[in-house]
């Protein structure tokens, strides 16, 4: 028996399970709020959907690197140590990383374990998943947004006979070779995934505003410098300084650098419509296409809190800090800035995972 299969198999339990602390999701955002609860003497578990340790880093494609050197991509507690060969590590290696964050922490994670549905019960929070449930005094939501991929509604997208997919589903060049490729999106996900294909595909770049990439010199420290500078001024009641956005949308990382140089990432306008064998702009002119690779994005995974009905604008529950406005029991960390300033990254989970620690053993001891 696997590894994975005993222990969900030891899960199958009846009647619900107590801890002071559920964490839903056991990737880099669930591990720092775990570091940070141990060193507070909370008990706690970490539920994590996947069999293996890694969150959304362990589906990355095949050549995507981090935006940061290793020193400026570090949990809480632990640098992240150099890749060998490589100024910015790949994602096998931030994989590599979290499994011994987690192993050299002992955090209790326990996987593959789903979180169907947080409710609340009698004073308290009763988390069920699809191997028993738990209650618990307080929860924190670190689900990530890999596994809500969003397509926007274009049309004709029913009637495109070539293949689509989106970042999630993307590997390498080498399942497109010689095809006619339309890749969507100018953020960092459709830059990077149009420069990897830019050399073996029949490539066609869309955007819905010109791309913006920032000064080759700008990369995740600049970044995360930026997010810290617009949370102190938030802080402190100045004039919000602007987040990361007003400086640009794309981080040029060296391959995205090499391919634009090389006068191979330019983009077109976005299409009005897909039709059976392409794509067709506002003018009539047409391109063929063998597939359309959608890099357009995610919605935070959120569904395993419906039942507590605490939905805001946009998709988002609305917070203070971290903590839900709705329901002082639960925390959310990671998804984006509106969690924290560059909570979504992993320099930046650290401090509102500490905050949120820090909140909840607060609470709980008094
Ligand atoms: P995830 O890694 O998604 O982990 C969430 C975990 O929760 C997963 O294991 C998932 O299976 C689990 N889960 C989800 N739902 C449930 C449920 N209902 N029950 C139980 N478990 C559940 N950040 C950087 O710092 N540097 C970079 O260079 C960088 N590059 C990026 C490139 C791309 C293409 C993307 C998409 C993001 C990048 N990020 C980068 C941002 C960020 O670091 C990652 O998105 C990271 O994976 C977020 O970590 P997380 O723990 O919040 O979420």
């Amino acid at each position: 028996m696997l590894p994975a299969e005993r222990q969900r198999g030891a899960y199958l339990v009846t009647g619900d399970r107590h801890t002071e602390v559920v964490i839903v999701g056991g990737g880099q955002s669930g591990l720092a709020a775990g570091y940070h609860l141990r060193r507070l003497g909370v008990d706690f578990v970490i539920l994590d959907a996947q069999p293996t340790p890694g969150g959304a880093w362990q589906h990355a494609w095949d050549s995507l690197h981090l935006f940061s050197p290793a020193a400026y991509s570090s949990l809480p507690g632990r640098p992240m140590p150099m890749q060998a060969g490589q100024a910015y590590p790949d994602a096998r290696h931030v994989v590599g990383y979290l499994t011994d964050y987690e192993r050299r922490y002992e955090l209790p994670v326990h996987r593959p374990v789903r979180v169907l549905g947080v409710h609340r019960d009698d004073g308290r929070l009763r988390v069920e998943t699809d191997a028993g449930s738990w209650r618990a005094q307080a929860a924190i939501s670190a689900t990530g947004a890999w596994w809500r991929p969003f397509l926007p509604a274009v049309p004709g997208r029913e009637h495109f006979r070539g293949r689509q997919l989106h970042t999630v589903d993307y590997r390498n060049p080498a399942d497109f070779a010689g095809q006619r490729v339309v890749v969507v999106g100018g953020g960092n996900s459709g830059a990077q995934i149009a420069a990897d294909l830019a050399y073996d595909t029949d490539l066609t770049w869309v955007t819905q505003r010109p791309p913006r990439f920032l000064p080759d010199d700008i990369d995740g420290r600049a970044l995360f410098d930026v997010a810290t500078a617009r949370r102190r001024a938030l802080e402190e009641g100045r004039t919000d300084t602007g987040g990361v956005t007003s400086l640009g949308d794309i981080v040029a990382v060296p391959p995205v650098r090499k391919a634009r140089d090389a006068g191979l990432l330019k983009a077109s306008p976005m299409f009005v419509r897909l039709e059976r064998d392409g794509v067709v702009w506002a003018d009539g002119t047409r391109a063929p296409a063998d597939a359309v690779i959608w890099c357009t994005g995610f919605r935070p995974a959120l569904a395993h809190l419906a039942p507590l009905n605490l939905r805001g604008p946009r998709g988002h529950i609305p917070t203070d800090g971290t903590r839900a406005r709705g329901e002082r029991r639960l925390h959310l960390l990671g998804y984006g800035d509106w969690t924290g300033p560059a909570s979504a990254t992993l320099i930046g989970v650290g401090r509102p995972s500490r905050d949120a620690a820090g909140e909840i053993a607060h609470v709980l001891r008094s």
